[in-house]
């Protein structure tokens, strides 16, 4: 088996701050990346920003800044949001405004054309500005608008180059068959199987003085390269194509790109035909997931229903993301749309972490505290199915499918084992009759339990897994710990548990009153 592996996530389109949605693709990346590194591969997680092209232009335009600084200021605000606020740990963070992703691109380009694949020919076609792209008129709406903006296409002529993409339906098409996984959901390839009756060529590049903002076509100062070479590129940037060539060879092909539902037909299509044409290996997997809606609504500004990640923590005064993290995760199967409500969010939180995992935590540490002077026993676990193998190979096999929700299910279950567990062996009892062989065990069995789920959980919620860990007494970091010590490394006798506050004040509605009517 290979010990490395390299996730991405789209890059993110610099016309607007990061909201929930954006936040929902990266936090299923990061749960992916932070479990790769936990069976001991060496991990390669890339995301970054989109920054070219006419909406930005506009955009900064309105503002009254140059495109450059416009897009400074919106790529460090994803980059904040991501690490300081969701604590989400990527590699690399490209954006398509370095100098070494200009030369990726025009070294693409380059090859394409020698290949034979780009050609230069005129175009009418209609045109959405907000959508960046020609709009075939069988994706029309009735009206005759776009179907994403509700805005009437212009007409446009231009001379662009192309992609010679009809070329590689054949080859699309057998790749498909002989990697029935590439796709996931499996719902998803059969949409683009069908979408490859009608394929065409693709305009590559843009008039300059129609998008002025973008990569210079090699050779044709007249042209910038057009939004998808461009933007696809970016995987090959990231782990430095044509510059650090041991990086590259050892993480090329990528693992799995992350991307919304929206963009499969450029992932799905474009991207694997441009690899085809430039001579590159194919990833292995596109996961395709769909959209967080607000409340049943679709997230738009126009709708005003647009929450930040930093609106959720001040709404409900959190202290971390894990909860958001944990929620966005874990109520709707990834690749299904998912939907945020206060109250759903607010419920799933307190059910599962404020008062199953965070109970059996700090009614657990309190009776150690109180019975065995708050310190591990010697007395070793004793098989008591709190967490089996059965149930440690069924959560892997989870978190390896992309199944966050039923990985979590599987370790709420363990929550509650250990919880019922507690219930039924009645310590202060065991205690009281002095029986202390039998109460120690209890005991143990059931820190032991809290020491594996905070481990499972890590990928989830990595700071409350980290401030279980803690509170059992560890002082190296959890992210050191690896798949197998969760069978191997058992709490060793004489630890100190260090309890502390609870991991999780339970989430307070009146807080979310409040935080609406501000
Ligand atoms: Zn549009």
């Amino acid at each position: 088996m290979s010990n490395k592996y390299y996730v991405t996530t789209a890059i993110y389109y610099t016309n607007a701050p990061p909201h929930i949605g954006h936040a929902y693709e990266i936090i299923a990346a990061d749960v992916i990346a932070r479990f790769h590194r936990l069976l001991g591969e060496d991990v390669f997680f890339l995301t970054g920003t989109d920054e070219h092209g006419i909406k930005v232009e506009k955009t900064a335009a309105k503002q009254g800044k140059s495109p450059q600084a416009f897009v400074d200021e919106i790529s460090e605000r994803f980059q904040t949001t991501w690490r300081d606020v969701l604590n989400v740990d990527y590699s690399r963070f490209v954006r398509t405004t370095e100098p070494d992703h200009y030369q990726v691109v025009q070294a693409m380009w380059n090859m394409l054309m020698e290949k034979g694949d780009i050609y230069k020919s005129s175009y009418t076609g209609l045109y959405c500005s907000g959508c960046e792209t020609f709009c075939l008129p069988k994706d029309l709406t009735p009206e005759g608008l776009c179907p994403n903006h509700l805005t009437a296409p212009e007409p446009v002529e231009e001379e662009n180059y192309f992609f010679r993409l009809s070329a590689y339906k054949t080859k699309l098409i057998d790749y498909y068959e002989a990697h029935p996984d590439f796709i996931q959901p499996l719902f998803r390839r059969n949409e683009v199987i069908n979408q490859l009756d009608t394929l065409e060529d693709i305009s590559v590049s843009r008039a300059k003085r129609s998008v002025g903002w973008g990569i210079p076509v090699p050779q044709d100062p007249d042209q910038v390269v057009y939004v998808w070479i461009d933007a696809l590129s970016n995987y090959l940037t990231g782990i430095g194509w044509g510059k650090d060539s041991a990086v590259f060879e050892k993480f090329w092909p990528c693992d799995v790109h992350v991307i919304g539902k929206d963009i499969l037909r450029f992932h799905a299509i474009y991207w694997p035909a441009m690899l085809m044409a430039a001579g590159l290996p194919l990833p292995e997997t596109l996961l395709v997931h769909g959209f967080i809606n607000v409340a049943e609504t679709k997230i738009s500004k126009s709708l005003g229903n647009v929450i930040s990640p930093q609106d959720l923590m001040a709404r409900f005064e959190l202290e971390n993301a894990d909860p958001i993290r944990y929620y966005m995760m874990t109520s709707t199967g990834f690749g299904q749309d998912g939907n945020y409500t206060d109250d759903e969010f607010k419920n799933k939180v307190n059910a599962d972490l404020a008062n199953n995992l965070g109970n059996l935590l700090n009614r657990t540490l309190n009776m150690v505290i109180k019975y065995c002077d708050g310190e591990v026993l010697a007395v070793g676990a004793e098989k008591n199915n709190l967490l089996s193998g059965e149930d440690l190979a069924q959560i892997q096999t989870h978190y390896e499918g992309f199944r966050f929700n039923e990985a979590a299910q599987v370790i709420m279950e363990g929550v509650d084992r250990a919880n019922k567990y507690v219930h039924a062996s009645e310590p202060w009892t065991l205690h009281k009759e002095g029986k202390t062989t039998e109460l120690e065990r209890v005991l143990y069995n059931t820190l032991e339990a809290l020491r594996q789920l905070s481990i499972l959980l890590m990928p989830l919620v990595p700071t409350l897994s980290q401030q279980i860990w803690e509170q059992l007494g560890y002082t190296q970091r959890i992210t050191q710990m690896r798949w197998a010590d969760i069978l191997d490394s058992p709490l060793p006798a004489g630890q100190k548990i260090q309890l502390g506050s609870p991991i999780l004040p339970r989430l307070d509605s009146e807080i979310v009153g409040a935080g609406k009517k501000r």
